[in-house]
């Protein structure tokens, strides 16, 4: 049944003129057989088929008195019925040049007589109905054979339409699933590191909390120093970090722990079966271990330090939306003494935690209302009562009340975000107000400015400050930083150590602030580009307590030797001035001079003649307050 004179019609029936996306099973099915053997009879042939043409072959799809080996299409009858798309009959093939020399004709198949109803589907053939004899039958069909044929034909495309059609809705459904699957992947999985997400975590601990599944131990986790790594080594950098974090997070926990990211470099783990503070601790020191290698990204060692709070269900609450608040209130807690380890919920921590949200808030508040101002404290010769510079202290002003000072936005000066936008603001407004003191020719020494450990960790940040002072046109030389001494002590040294010695390098000033409270600063003194220190106040306020008094006299001692320039800080009494003038100092800062003012009325302060610090100072000075300001 079939063949195809390879000269003439066999190039008519390649594979682009036939049906290729013929979606549903090519193989048998008896229902064809069925078809076929209805067909037979009723043409009254020995033989007859279903076939489809798919790619360049045939395929049988039911048959009676023949095989159902596939052919290549070139030698098919039935692909000259596809191809014409409609009824094909032949009388004898070996008077019809198409066919004569068909193997199909000329060998043991020995076809002769075939006729051929093409099978429709959506209005596209896609193979046929065919009855074949050896014998030729120059008369055809009889019509009312040929109807039938026409009519089984028509059963069988609808057959053949209806298993198109299933196939497709099961290949629809399975593509659906695989969607839904993905989908679901997604929704509870982060898509960097391939850990659970946010509703990961939501879903565990509704399941555990629901099922009571025993009970779980929750750790909060945080990246030291995230950003920090960002903004040196690249986003690229950052996201491999925390892929790194998450697979190590993963490989040294058990499986039934789940991992999740919160978002950023914000991280939470549900532990299983923990029982006690014993077992959350240890696993929490096993992922503090297993991040004490750096990871090495494009042959640079990046830190991949972290650290954990924990709490435990339903120990510290029942609710588990308690436990995961806790555990980040021991996060807080163990970020706020120093980072790289892991703190255990206490009730007390929650205050803290509070606290500390509040004063973000605040900070996030009073920038975005634009009511971030240096306020600025002068620093004044102990001899001669003269103004040597000034120091920018941070106020927020809202409306209607007195200045708000930046113990209120403390913990804001620890996120390294918020604290950069802080600083960025302070400075801005800084370097503004020195350009208009210098345009309006008036003296007043250096500004002094306060730097957080977050903000000057920052490897931009010395680039960031020495373009600033060239837009506002402002000699580095005029321009002071004060650092807390025990920002050295802070992981970021080597960071901070950087930023310093550019910046020492460009000519700005570098003073040592709250000096003596710290340990590290004497160690580190001689290695530091510093210019200043400042003693803090704690020494100041009690120069009668002997011990107080060998402390600042070794401090101007230690400043002296070095070369370095001393100040007294928080001077509030003439008493205290004496005494500090008696012990050598000659600079000096606090209320008995001039508590922090306003911008606006430096000017007014610095044209004011020099008050001699010598004379006894009766009125308490009090800090201005606004015009707008009520009564406090
Ligand atoms: P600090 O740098 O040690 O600033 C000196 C603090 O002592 C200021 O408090 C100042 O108002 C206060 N003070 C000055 N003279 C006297 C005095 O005679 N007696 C007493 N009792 N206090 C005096 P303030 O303004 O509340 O600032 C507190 C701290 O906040 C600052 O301590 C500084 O570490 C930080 N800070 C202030 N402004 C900024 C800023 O812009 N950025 C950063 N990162 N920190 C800032
Ligand atoms: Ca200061
Ligand atoms: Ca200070």
């Amino acid at each position: 049944m079939t063949q195809a004179g390879n000269r003439s019609g066999g190039s008519d029936c390649q594979a682009g003129h036939l049906p290729v996306h013929f979606s549903h099973d090519l193989g048998g099915e008896p229902e064809f057989d069925h078809f076929a053997s209805l067909a037979a009879t009723i043409c009254g042939t020995p033989t007859a088929a279903v076939t489809l043409i798919a790619g360049d072959m045939q395929w049988i799809k039911g048959a009676v008195g023949v095989g159902r080996e596939a052919m290549p299409a070139n030698r098919s009858f039935c692909a000259h019925t596809v191809r014409a798309n409609r009824f094909l009959s032949i009388g004898d093939a070996t008077a019809d040049d198409r066919f004569r020399d068909n193997p199909l004709v000329t060998g043991t198949d020995h076809i002769r007589f075939y006729a051929g109803m093409p099978l429709v589907i959506d209005h596209e053939p896609v193979g046929a109905l065919c009855v074949i004899d050896t014998k030729a039958r120059d008369e055809g069909l009889k019509p009312e054979q040929r109807q039938a044929l026409e009519m089984l034909a028509a059963q069988a495309s609808l057959q053949l339409q209806l298993r198109r059609a299933l196939a497709e809705r099961d290949g629809a459904v399975r593509e659906l699933n695989a969607v839904v699957g993905q989908l679901s992947w997604a929704a509870t999985h982060d898509h960097l590191t391939g850990v659970g997400n946010r509703a990961m975590l939501r879903r565990t601990l509704n399941g555990r909390v629901g099922k009571d599944a025993g009970p779980f131990g929750l750790l909060a986790i945080d990246v030291d120093h995230f950003k920090q790594i960002n903004d040196s080594f690249g986003h690229q950098a950052g996201d491999e970090l925390l892929k790194e974090i998450a697979r190590r997070l993963t490989m040294a926990l058990r499986l039934e722990d789940i991992v999740i990211r919160l978002g950023g470099d914000e991280f939470a783990i549900v532990l299983d079966r923990v029982a006690d503070d014993a077992t959350l601790s240890q696993l929490a020191e096993r992922l503090l271990a297993a991040m004490r290698p750096p990871f090495i990204y494009e042959g640079r060692a990046l830190e991949c330090r972290i650290t954990i709070g924990g709490a435990r269900w339903p120990f510290h609450s029942p609710r588990a939306d308690d436990v995961v608040r806790y555990a980040d209130a021991a996060l807080y807690e163990a970020k706020s003494r120093g980072r790289g380890i892991f703190a255990l919920f206490e009730q007390e921590m929650l205050a803290t935690r509070a606290q500390r949200r509040l004063e973000i808030d605040r900070a996030r508040h009073a920038l975005a209302a634009g009511q971030v101002v240096p306020f600025y404290q002068p620093k004044v010769d102990l001899q001669h009562g003269t103004i040597l510079g000034l120091e920018a202290l941070l106020r927020i002003l809202e409306p209607g009340c007195s200045a708000i000072m930046p113990h209120a936005i403390a913990a804001a000066f620890d996120e390294a975000e918020i604290a950069q936008a802080i600083g960025h603001s302070m400075l801005t407004q800084v370097l503004r107000d020195m350009r208009g003191w210098l345009d309006a020719g008036l003296q007043f020494g250096r500004v002094a400015i306060n730097v957080s450990a977050t903000e000057i960790g920052d490897p931009n940040y010395a680039s960031r400050l020495l373009a600033a002072l060239a837009q506002h046109g402002i000699a580095p030389a005029m321009l002071e930083l004060e650092i807390l001494e025990n920002v050295l002590l802070d992981q970021r040294s080597a960071a901070v150590l950087a930023s310093v010695r550019t910046l020492s390098d460009a000519g700005v000033r570098i003073a040592f602030d709250d000096f003596g409270t710290g340990y590290a600063a004497l160690a580190h003194l001689p290695s530091f580009p510093v210019d200043t220190i400042k003693i803090d106040q704690l020494f100041v306020r009690e120069l009668d307590n002997g011990a107080n008094q060998a402390i600042v006299r070794a401090l101007l001692a230690l400043a002296a030797e070095l070369g370095l320039e001393a100040i007294a800080e928080g001077v509030e009494t003439p008493q205290q001035a004496a005494q500090l003038r008696a012990l050598g100092c000659t600079v000096a800062q606090g209320f008995l001079f001039s508590k922090p003012i306003p911008a606006g009325d430096v000017a007014s302060k610095l044209s004011r003649k020099p008050r001699t610090a010598r004379r006894p100072h009766a009125r308490p000075v009090t800090e201005p307050r606004l015009p707008s300001c009520r009564a406090a």
